[in-house]
């Protein structure tokens, strides 16, 4: 059995969770809510995070700063910065506008973060 401290960071509250696991979570301790069980499933068993970054533009300004739509497995996140240094933005986007649809398979899209024209 294994035992790891982690905070919750699925809401501002930030429950400092008190976990023990092996091959499943055994016990989940300190949290405010049930939420907080999900959270250390994903973090112990698929760490997920989003991603920010940026991808090249050919207009005025060089860099579009973009994010996923939604948290990716941590282990996709190198493959996901390689497919977008790939992609170049040639025509004006709104913020909010889809940049890549399901960017290397994880059912995420990739959403500019601002205006650019
Ligand atoms: S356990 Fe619930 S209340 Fe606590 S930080 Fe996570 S989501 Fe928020």
């Amino acid at each position: 059995m294994a035992h790891k401290e982690m905070i919750c960071i699925a809401c501002p509250m930030g429950c400092c969770l008190d976990v023990e696991y092996d091959n499943s979570i055994i016990s989940v301790k300190n949290n405010s809510c049930k939420v907080g069980i999900k959270y250390a499933n994903d973090e112990i068993y698929d760490p997920r995070r989003m991603v920010t970054t940026t991808v090249k533009t050919n207009l005025a300004i060089a860099f579009l700063p973009v994010k996923t739509s939604k948290a990716i497995s941590k282990n996709l996140v190198r493959n996901v910065i390689k497919e977008l240094n790939d992609i170049t933005v040639s025509s004006p986007v709104q913020i909010g506008s889809v940049i890549k649809k399901n960017i290397c398979g994880t059912d995420a899209d990739i959403i500019a973060a601002r205006n650019i024209s």
